[in-house]
């Protein structure tokens, strides 16, 4: 296998927002089916046993707390993680995958091939560019993208005439809906399959193909962390780890504060939150160090999104007009959070030291 060859470090900032203007819309639309959708998961995590030691830095969990929709978040004063109060065990992940009042891949299902096409084009193209843009021999990139879901990052790989690629995904509905997205843009159907979460370390650990791991908004899911993150540390092939996390940033202090609005970002399956301390401390600890850097978050979005639904709520039709107009701003508002790395996600390429 030939060596991968990093191109310079890139450090970037923002992204327009126009790209999900879709999404957004849909947040605004059925904001209260998404809440109660993330109060049942509240729900359900809030059986779970409670955590003792911080999910990022395993030592005891003592710090800080924040709270958003009836559960306790603690600010790990060891190494910057926002942890919530009760475990993500296996069993809660796999409960609100498979609860069919919560039917988890609901969100990512886009009906046409159409709206398929366009999220790869909006969303994940833009993210396997700037992989690409990093690596001078990207046709030597052999990637395994790690939680693939229904394919998009794999759809937008081909899209940038990256080729050597498979996908894996512990989702049955959302591999079976990708197979038949794939195969009509003419990608094998072969190239994304369905395997636990078990059965994928096992493949990564015995692996020889693959020298990047993509995880596009996957890390927080993830319920034994450390031990994947050390399945990644002993496969000696891998170089590179691509991944999007979500970040505790302003949205989630809005989340805290606007209890009838949908909390896409602390709540529901997200039940903890990276710094980019605590991102770098695990990676640190596992061999990899920060290569290029692409910061952009949506916490004006969420900021006037709130307030739009509930002003609409309150019936304060004259607010309406001062949003509106704010609206257009976003971009101009979130370039600056976005600059000091305070966004609500980030795209980090780590590389092997
Ligand atoms: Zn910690």
């Amino acid at each position: 296998m030939a060596k991968l060859i990093l191109n310079k470090k890139i450090i970037k900032y923002g992204k327009k927002i126009e790209d999900i203007k879709n999404i957004k819309k849909d947040f605004l639309l059925k904001n209260d089916i998404f809440l109660r959708n993330q109060l049942l998961k509240n729900k359900i995590y809030k059986n779970q046993p409670k955590r003792k030691k911080c999910k990022n830095c395993e030592q005891r969990l003592t710090g800080e707390k924040i709270k958003v929709q009836n559960i306790e978040y603690i600010y790990c004063n060891k190494c910057d993680h926002l942890n919530g109060i009760y475990q993500d065990t296996e069993r809660f992940i796999e409960t609100i995958y498979k609860t069919k009042s919560i039917n988890y891949s609901k969100n990512y299902f886009e009906s046409e091939k159409k709206n398929y096409l366009k999220r790869v084009k909006n969303i994940y193209k833009p993210k396997a560019e700037f992989l690409k843009s990093n690596i001078k021999n990207y046709n030597k990139l052999n990637i395994l993208d790690f939680g693939a879901g229904s394919g998009y990052f794999l759809a937008a790989l081909k899209e940038v005439k990256i080729n050597n690629f498979l996908g894996l995904e512990i989702s049955n509905d959302q591999v079976s809906y990708g197979k038949n997205m794939l195969k009509k843009i003419h990608i094998s159907t072969e190239k994304l399959k369905c395997l636990s979460f078990e059965n994928s370390l096992k493949l990564i650990n015995k692996s020889n193909n693959f020298n990047c791991i993509t995880l596009m908004g996957v890390l927080e899911h993830i319920s034994q962390l450390s031990k994947f993150m050390k399945t990644l540390k002993n496969n000696k092939k891998i170089k590179i780890i691509y991944l999007v996390v979500p970040l505790f940033s302003l949205t989630a202090v809005i989340e805290s504060v606007f209890p009838k609005i949908f909390n896409r970002h602390l709540g529901g399956s997200h039940t903890h939150l990276f710094t980019e301390n605590s991102l770098k401390y695990l990676f640190k600890k596992n061999g990899f160090h920060p290569h290029s850097e692409w910061w952009f978050g949506q916490d004006f979005n969420d900021l006037a999104r709130s307030l739009e639904v509930t002003s609409k709520k309150f019936k304060n039709i004259a607010s309406e007009k001062v949003i509106s107009q704010i609206q257009n701003l976003i971009d101009d508002f979130q370039i600056v959070l976005d600059k000091k790395k305070l966004s609500s996600e980030v795209h980090i390429i780590f590389s092997r030291k």
